[in-house]
């Protein structure tokens, strides 16, 4: 992105990630391997910052040494020796020496006597003119960040954010960034990377800020203070808005406000069509503290709680107590509904449970969801254990997320049968018909939907994943985003085939995936014959209106037509045509 001329508005166009209208100044988080804070300090203290140096070193080291003892085991040498090259690196004793005399004669604070040493040494390895060394550069980065990460004091604060309202820019934001972000004064974020099924942009729906994902363009080098309006509806970014434009968006702001009231008043209403279907609308929660929000939006239950977003506090899931607490307070506060907890789903673009993760070269694909939990077996009992023992305080089932087939299937409920056991012995409470389900989101576990059907007591589909496996668009990557279509073919074949299997078995199917609060879509799913919808809270009254708004008859003849249909547009027209008649106001 050029220079932004003061006075000239600008309209960049990324994707749409959260809805809602921002207007502030702008923040903006710099991209990468940035500089740490430089503060000068006492000569007493020379001897101090050199140890938190070596502190963070030996922590370092011993991550990466880890890291690699586990790739060698999984994939053999060449992954790993990525790794010994890092840790050899952190043994450098000139690097060492450097790093140690800049604290001492410039008295440079341990991570910022660091962070220049490693731009020194990067600089010089970007002029060698041999393109492998340079593409080294990338691996010291990295190794260099890790250690700027394991100084104490980046630890408790990842991101510095200002004390007043702002709109926040980044090249890119992590779960976790969001997850953990002071959300007092965050109007909104706008982000270069990024797509409208990333985690990211799935928290930023589920706390109601307005953002903008994929802008592709060099946001980030936007000057701090810039006037902005992020407009989550459209996917805009504007810089510089003019009064004209301000006043265009306050109008939209008002009249979304009533329109939600409006939604308010009637959350409590039935969430059954014309003709007397009757869905289950339910909410998606990542924190207990939606919990709240939960309540107030008239949600019949919990559809899904992803569990991972207990890891924000560490690499390592709280222990057995902590988990039961947590989830008791779930089935607690959605009593007398029920509350699906889900086993952790860590990995992907989530939270790893280990650095493992952070550098799979595939990590859709790779080490996430259950089959983490599998490989875990000490941890997958201590969250079983728990989740059971919330069963006995309110209607807990337990859904295992990333199943590709019946042998998981199996060996997930053999593990939860020998917590039962366990439980049993121990003489502690649980629910000993809590109901199990899973989760169908690989297109292998649609397509034995009626293998799995037999071992379970409902399906949740997880369309998120659905779609980026079946069409193999990576549903975090922008440049694929257009190819991300929840209307494909394929995808609402395996949906029917999943609602089939699943009645002639005789469990229910809900989706828990985004395409669950997409009222555009809403008339297609009640049609292939979903009886639970999860989405949200935030989205909770609108869904309701339309759900109560359509006839299941004529959704289910639209959706036998949609399966005839040859590509997403056409099936896509058909379900909007339905959507603009019944509720047409509603739609963004
Ligand atoms: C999904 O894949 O649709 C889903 C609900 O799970 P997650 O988004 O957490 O991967
Ligand atoms: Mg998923």
């Amino acid at each position: 992105m050029p220079e932004v001329a003061k006075n000239t508005e600008i309209t960049y166009t990324g994707i749409p990630a959260s809805p809602g209208i921002a207007i502030g100044p702008i923040h903006v988080i710099a991209r990468g391997f940035s500089a740490p804070e430089l503060y000068v300090i006492d000569v007493h203290e020379i001897p101090v910052e050199q140890k938190r140096f070596e502190a963070a070193v030996a922590i370092t080291k011993k991550q990466l040494t880890e890291l690699q003892e586990r790739l060698e085991s999984l994939s053999g040498d060449s992954v790993s020796e990525i790794f010994e090259a890092h840790v050899m690196l952190l043994q450098d004793k000139a690097l060492i020496s450097r790093v140690d005399a800049a604290i001492s004669n410039r008295r440079q604070n341990a991570e910022y006597a660091f962070y220049a040493v490693m731009q020194n040494f990067l600089e010089a390895m970007r002029r060698i003119p041999d393109p492998y060394l340079r593409e080294r550069t990338a691996d010291i980065e990295d190794v260099s960040q890790r250690v700027l990460r394991n100084f104490e004091v980046d630890k408790s604060t990842p991101h510095q954010l200002p004390d007043e309202k702002h709109i926040l820019l980044a090249y890119d934001l992590s779960p976790s960034d969001t997850a953990s972000m002071n959300r007092r004064h965050l109007l909104g974020f706008a982000t270069e990377q990024g797509s409208v099924n990333s985690h990211t942009s799935i928290l930023a729906r589920s706390f109601g800020v307005p953002a903008v994902v994929g802008l592709g363009a060099s946001v980030i080098q936007v000057t701090a203070l810039t006037p902005a309006v992020i407009d989550g509806y459209a996917g805009k970014l504007i810089l510089n808005p003019m009064p004209d434009t301000l006043a265009h968006y306050r109008k939209i702001t008002e009249e979304k406000e009533k329109q939600r009231d409006e939604l308010d008043a009637k959350r409590d209403e039935a969430t059954e069509t014309i003709d007397g279907r009757k869905l289950t609308l339910s909410a998606n929660i990542e924190f207990l503290e939606e919990m709240e929000q939960v309540k107030r939006s008239g949600a019949k239950g919990i559809g899904l709680y992803r569990t991972e977003f207990l890891l924000l506090n560490g690499n390592e899931m709280p222990d057995e107590a902590e988990q039961t607490k947590a989830y008791t307070l779930v089935a607690r506060e959605t009593d007398p509904h029920h509350a699906i907890v889900r086993t952790l789903d860590a990995g992907g673009d989530k939270l790893p449970v280990e650095p493992l993760t952070e550098i799979e070269p595939n990590p859709f694909l790779g080490w996430r969801g259950i089959r983490v939990s599998l490989s875990r077996p000490a941890m997958f009992r201590e969250q079983l254990r728990a989740i059971l023992r919330a069963s006995a305080f309110g209607k807990i089932a337990v859904m295992f997320p990333l199943v590709s087939g019946v042998t998981e299937l199996l060996e997930a409920k053999e593990a939860l049968k020998r917590c039962m056991d366990e439980l049993d012995a121990e003489g502690i409470p649980f629910d000993p018909k809590m109901p199990v389900g899973v989760m169908i989101e690989v297109p292998s576990a649609a397509v034995c939907a009626d293998l799995l059907a037999p071992h379970v007591d409902f399906f949740s589909i997880g369309t998120n994943d659905l779609i980026q496996y079946t069409v193999a668009v990576d549903r975090v990557n922008p440049h694929v985003a257009k190819l991300y279509k929840p209307t494909h073919p394929a995808v609402i074949r395996l949906i029917k085939y999943t609602v089939e299997a699943g009645l002639s078995h005789g469990i229910w199917t809900g989706v828990c995936g985004e395409m669950a609060g997409d009222i555009r879509l809403t008339p297609l799913l009640i049609g292939l014959g979903v009886e639970e919808l999860s989405v949200s809270a935030k989205a909770i009254p609108k869904v309701g209106q339309v759900i109560r708004s359509l006839e299941y008859s004529s959704c289910f003849a639209m959706a036998e037509d949609a399966l005839k249909q040859q590509n997403s547009q056409l099936i896509m027209d058909l379900t909007l045509a339905i959507a603009r008649e019944r509720y047409g106001d509603l739609l963004d």
